[in-house]
């Protein structure tokens, strides 16, 4: 039986959100640890467009970081709240709230804001060190040798000993290939056709937001769509999900400035006016692959266990990737404490632990994407989403929208989709021959929802 540190140095190989808030969490409960990342430390690098990548924060991202005293506080002063959904269409809607209660609502932020207070977190407990530009190129689990190539001396490989890795290195996981190689493990890629593009829309002036700043912003179209998240500097950052290629709009059919230009407008108008450099960051933009990551076999005996998207990779239409690898690493920490003489059992539940939840919350950010697309302003769904929020309110512990579960609870995602589909199957027989939310029983539908009992509990 093994502890952390026991047969040599604990190593977290990618400093990203997952392995800053482990690297953050281990540290504060005194183990050392080094963190390798293949990349410049964020905190020092220029960003030369100076523009801003965000994401969404919600509740089961924000449980985790109250685990590290004062972090929430901080990141709180970055953020730009959003209440709701606001649907560009024929018209503007007005804000579609998330839900009923003050605590209902989704966190803007920067992506290397919140990484670079990780960063901080994970430094400021005299436990971590992190080293930037340190690619892992390979494992050797027989001779307990990582081997790294250093960016700053032309790449150079070299060996550093270990007695524990942890893997955050992502979606392109190279841990994850060496456990998978010796554990017999499973992965499956599912890739999208479709593909992404983000694009800024300016603040206004004086750093004035040039559309309503708390909620999501939306423009659905069937087969694609844009959405566009504020900034605390009064700018969105707005990103375009689109098919690689198809008979219908695609990336590949957009080749020319005036075809691109003729798509936003025809598409996109009110965006368009909003952001007159449009064509040229169309261009200048890279296109980003989505996809879904689900692997078997995330540990190899006490040696390594995989934490974050190395282990799920979730396409992002839920918003929930960098919320689950966040419930994931914390949950991993406190296997690790649970077992904290036995590091192979600890990585065994952690992953018996997540695996269900993970492919859960992978499976509905699938579903969500054809939702944004395709469903938000379709009177049918808005039906029964208003009677959703209104059975949420008259019976709180026996109804509450899966989107809200997921978002706005740390009910545990297999069960927050398995009671998603109990409720959906009892709103489409209570909306059937209704026109409006007058025409519903309610009557009829407080004692259906009774009939499924409470809510599922949080752990
Ligand atoms: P990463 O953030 O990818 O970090 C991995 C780190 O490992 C990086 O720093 C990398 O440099 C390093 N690394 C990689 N390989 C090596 C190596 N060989 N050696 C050393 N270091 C290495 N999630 C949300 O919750 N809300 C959202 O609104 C949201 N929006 C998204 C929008 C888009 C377009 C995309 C693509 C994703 C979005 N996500 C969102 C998902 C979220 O970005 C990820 O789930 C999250 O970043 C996962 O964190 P991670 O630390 O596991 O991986």
């Amino acid at each position: 039986m093994t502890a952390l540190g026991d047969n040599g140095p604990t190593l977290i190989i990618g400093g990203g959100i997952a392995g800053a808030y482990l690297a953050a969490l281990l540290g504060s409960r005194g183990e050392p640890v080094t963190v390798f990342d293949s990349r410049p430390d964020p905190r020092k690098a220029s960003d030369a467009e100076g523009r801003s990548i965000n994401l969404a924060i919600a509740e089961r991202g924000l449980a985790a970081l109250r685990q590290l005293d004062g972090v929430v506080d901080t990141i709180e002063q970055l953020v730009v709240p959003m209440r709701g959904r606001i649907v560009h269409d024929d018209h503007v809607s007005g804000l579609q709230p998330y839900g009923n209660l003050p605590s209902e609502v989704l966190w803007s932020v920067d992506r290397t804001a919140l990484t670079n207070v990780l960063l901080d977190a994970a430094e400021a407990t005299g436990k971590v060190e992190i080293r930037f530009g340190q690619r892992c190129r390979n494992i050797d689990f027989d001779l307990n040798l990582v081997s790294l190539s250093d960016a700053g001396h032309g790449d150079q490989w070299y060996q550093v000993p270990f007695g524990t890795v942890l893997g955050a290195d992502g979606v392109g996981s190279i841990v994850r290939s060496e456990i998978l190689e010796l554990n017999g493990g499973s992965i499956r890629k599912e890739m999208l056709d479709h593909r992404y593009v983000e694009l800024e829309i300016p603040a206004g002036p004086d750093g004035s937001f040039q559309m309503e700043p708390n909620g999501l912003h939306i423009w659905p179209h069937n087969d694609f769509m844009l959405i566009a998240l504020p900034n605390p500097t009064g700018d969105f950052t707005a990103t375009l999900f689109l098919a690689a290629a198809a008979d219908g709009p695609s990336f590949a059919a957009l080749e020319s400035a005036a075809e691109i230009s003729s798509f936003f407008e025809e598409n996109f108008a009110d965006f368009a006016a909003m952001v007159p450099d449009h064509v040229e960051q169309f261009i200048d933009a890279p296109l980003g692959r989505l996809g879904t990551i689900r692997t078997r076999g995330w540990s190899f005996e006490d040696q390594a266990v995989l934490v974050g998207d190395s282990a799920h990779g979730i396409v992002p239409f839920h918003g929930q990737g960098m919320n689950l690898a966040l419930e994931s690493a914390s949950a991993l920490n406190a296997f690790l404490l649970q077992h904290a003489d036995d590091l192979a059992t600890a990585f065994a539940a952690f992953e018996a632990d997540r695996s269900d939840d993970a492919d859960a919350i992978a499976d509905m950010a699938l579903e969500n994407y054809v939702e944004m697309r395709d469903k938000v302003n379709d009177p049918d769904y808005l039906l029964k989403r208003q009677l959703s929020l209104l059975l949420g309110e008259r019976l709180p512990d026996y109804f509450r929208p899966r989107y809200n579960m997921v978002m706005f609870s740390a009910i545990p995602y297999a069960d927050a989709f398995a009671r998603g589909d109990q409720q959906a199957d009892l709103l489409a027989q209570l909306v059937a021959g209704c026109d409006t939310i007058d025409d519903v029983d309610l009557g009829a539908a407080d004692q259906a929802v009774l009939a499924l009992g409470p809510l599922p509990t949080t752990p």
